[in-house]
């Protein structure tokens, strides 16, 4: 579920009735929305209502917090976590609807303003979450919190506990706990951290973009490389002002495809190390010294907040608990990827010697030989998939999957306030006709939508008067446009993204947990669990069968195309999940520094972590040091890289639950991954939701069996 993290402190009270500036009559948040659902009233809102309203939010919400902080009474849950929950209702309600459709369906002045809105919130969560007053109360109860009920009453249930040490620790990570003379190493270190990790991406920026480019002047230089490929090098010649040429950059998109097809040896391997020495050049744009210095400070500020590594720090709020245990976890999955990845290695050389190539595979040659291998194993032809895929089947057989799992019903809606007209609004009933929220759909891309396909809550589940008020929920994404003679036709890729986006909009729609912090709120390496499980359904010949409908004849999907998309999915997996895995633990390596251990060298230390897991040198990891931007442009994914294949094992485990049963759509399993993984994700570890729905830890085996690599 994708929180936006500034968001986090969601309230309650509305303070409406006090407004009574001729300002505000005519903009929308400041009063009832009147609408269906109570849906943002799209079509009313103008760019000039969010300063305002937002204004206002800030304002109100620091209202809220004063009164907690000014309470003559005890700090207890209700007076002070709860009402710190609360808070703030009206500012969500407006930056909800504000940053959604920054992305969604923005222009000129929205992104404009949302470079002074950006700013101004960070600020005010600052200012909350530096409130002494406010953090001594929170730390009042948190202290408290194990001797609750000990005179005889009933103490705090496990979801009251856990929100209780989930906004302790969010001040706690603040820096709310330290002395002031470490509050103020603390600020040193975060500044500096931030000049260097916007100093890395910016250098990897150029590097990427600009510092190196492949010309190409001889057409026989083209051999093997299909014709929409050198149509786009043609083009991006002349954008470059060389006409008559072809160019090649080391975005992927123009790298990968040459990589692939180029037959010319000596070029894949010039642009391939163009990639690969990114950040390395020993120039201005080199990021040896930067990624050094931000991994030691990193583990500096670890210690400040007393523990062992960066590792420790991250990993501990997160499902995984220990970086022991990550590794391990990861080690059991690294076995079997390089076993693989050496067969691959085997039965590319094959093909290299058959050929007469009298050369030994190298690291840039792998693009190339497993495109060969491909095709001899495993063709599988997009276009002959295409027609089988009509966006409205798959979406339909999305609605499908969900009804038979939870039995759920989705009703088109029409009349509710739409923010563009392509966009589709559907209400989500359960069997017995309540009303579970809203799901908005918008398919396809246009100017004022950015690139990618994503899910969020225009209003996120919430308690309030004891009673849940329903969600408005919006999955968003770029798929292919219909034309007036040819429906929206999805690829493969996009068909699984649709079914991952709608298991997101499920755990956004099924959450109840009572506290707004921690409903739905889940650990970074358990986010994509729920997403991630559906696109197994996607995948299975029942499922195929009912939405893979040939958009002309009707005709069903056959069983030949459904094997072939199955087993597609072993495709060279030694090396995807091997250079995966490598970059996890050179991830993990630099996190597991201690404060005051220096990095004498950057290759050096990436050399070594590399030969320690026994990497071998026909892959490299999916992100050298230099230019490993998830965990050294910003701080999200440090130590936290594994996080994809951590819910990959998860969401294998879970479906093969499902299998085992005889039954993917088996009710009872359904309604324990709904009550324990969905509904009540946020309000427990976990590890402890898992183990309620599976009745065990998951284990590694599902994945590699779903990899091909138990073999
Ligand atoms: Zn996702």
């Amino acid at each position: 579920m994708k929180k936006i993290p500034f968001l986090l402190i969601i309230p309650i009270t509305m303070a409406v009735s006090c407004m009574t500036d001729k300002q505000t009559d005519k903009n929308p948040f400041f009063g009832e929305y009147n609408t269906p659902y109570d849906i943002p009233p799209f079509e009313r809102i103008e760019n000039e209502h969010y300063l305002p309203a937002i204004k206002e939010g800030i304002k109100q919400q620091l209202e809220e917090i004063d009164a907690i902080v000014q309470n003559p009474e005890e700090p207890s849950f209700e007076n002070t976590i709860l009402e710190l929950d609360k808070s703030g209702e009206f500012l969500n309600r407006t930056t909800n609807v504000f940053f959604n459709l920054n992305s969604a369906n923005s222009d000129e002045d929205m992104r404009e303003l949302a470079k002074e809105i950006g700013p101004m919130i960070s600020e005010h969560k600052d200012n909350i979450l530096l409130n002494q007053g406010l953090f001594e109360r929170v730390k009042a109860v948190y202290d408290a919190r194990k001797n609750a009920g000990t005179d005889g009453g009933p103490g705090y249930s496990p979801a009251q506990m856990h929100a209780i040490e989930k906004h302790y620790d969010r001040f706690v990570r603040n820096g709310a706990n330290l002395s002031a003379e470490d509050q103020e190493i603390l600020r040193k270190i975060n500044s500096q951290l931030s000049s260097l990790q916007i100093a890395f991406g910016q250098n990897l920026l150029e590097e990427t973009n600009k510092n190196f480019k492949l010309i190409i002047d001889q057409k026989e230089d083209l051999a093997g490389l299909p014709d929409a490929v050198i149509a786009g090098a043609a083009e991006t010649a002349v954008e470059n002002g060389l006409e008559g040429k072809w160019v090649f950059t080391l975005q992927k998109p123009s790298m990968i495809p040459f990589l692939q097809y180029a037959e010319n040896r000596e070029l894949r391997e010039k642009i391939y190390r163009g990639y690969f020495m990114r950040g390395n050049n020993q120039d201005n744009f080199d990021n040896k010294e930067i990624l050094k210095q931000i991994a030691e400070l990193r583990a500096e500020k670890a210690k400040l907040f007393g523990h062992e590594t960066h590792a420790h720090y991250v990993i501990g709020q997160n499902m995984a608990k220990t970086p022991e245990n990550v590794n391990s976890f990861l080690e059991r999955l690294w076995e079997p990827a390089l076993k693989m990845a050496k067969n691959e290695v085997k039965e590319m050389q094959a093909i290299i010697d058959a050929e007469g190539g009298e050369f030994e595979l190298a690291s840039w040659d792998w693009w190339y030989y497993a495109e060969k291998l491909r095709k001899q194993k495993y063709d599988l032809d997009e276009a002959q998939l295409k027609p089988y895929f009509k966006l409205e089947n798959v979406r339909d057989g999305m609605f499908w999957v969900a009804k038979n799992l939870y039995g759920i019903e989705l009703k088109k809606l029409n009349n509710v306030p739409m923010y563009h007209p392509d966009v589709e609004a559907y209400e989500v009933v359960e069997e017995d006709g309540k009303h579970v929220g809203v799901l908005y759909l918008d398919y396809h891309p246009r100017e004022s939508k950015r690139v990618g396909a994503w899910c969020t809550g225009y209003r996120e589940a919430t308690y309030k008067d004891g009673k849940l008020v329903p969600p408005v929920i919006s999955i968003v994404c770029n798929f292919t446009k219909p034309t007036e003679q040819i429906p929206s036709l999805l690829t493969w890729d996009e068909v699984t993204t649709l079914f991952h986006e709608f298991g997101h909009a499920l755990h956004f729609l099924f959450v109840d947990g009572k506290y707004n912090l921690t409903a739905g709120n889940v650990p970074r390496d358990y986010v994509e669990l729920p997403s991630q499980i559906m696109e197994n359904f996607a995948a299975e010949p029942q499922v195929l069968k009912y939405y893979g409908k040939h958009y002309e004849t009707g005709e069903t999907i056959s069983d030949e195309l459904i094997e072939k998309i199955q087993k597609s999915g072993h495709f060279n997996q030694g090396f995807i999940t091997g250079e995966y895995l490598a970059a996890a633990f050179l991830d993990l390596a630099y996190h597991n520094l201690k404060a005051g251990e220096t990095i004498e060298d950057v290759l050096t230390f990436e050399d070594d972590a590399m030969s320690e897991i026994g990497l071998i040198e026909e892959i490299i990891p999916r992100y050298r040091s230099t230019y490993f931007n998830h965990i050294f442009s910003g701080e999200y994914y440090s130590a936290g890289y594994y996080v994809y294949i951590w819910a990959a094992v998860l969401d294998a485990d879970a479906f093969e639950y499902f299998k085992q049963s005889g039954d993917i759509f088996n009710k009872e399993l359904a309604a324990k991954f709904r009550e324990n993984c969905l509904a009540k994700s946020g309000d427990m570890e976990g590890m402890e939701a898992y183990r309620l729905f599976r009745g065990q830890e998951p284990e590694v085996a599902p994945l590699l069996n779903r990899r091909g690599l138990n073999n």
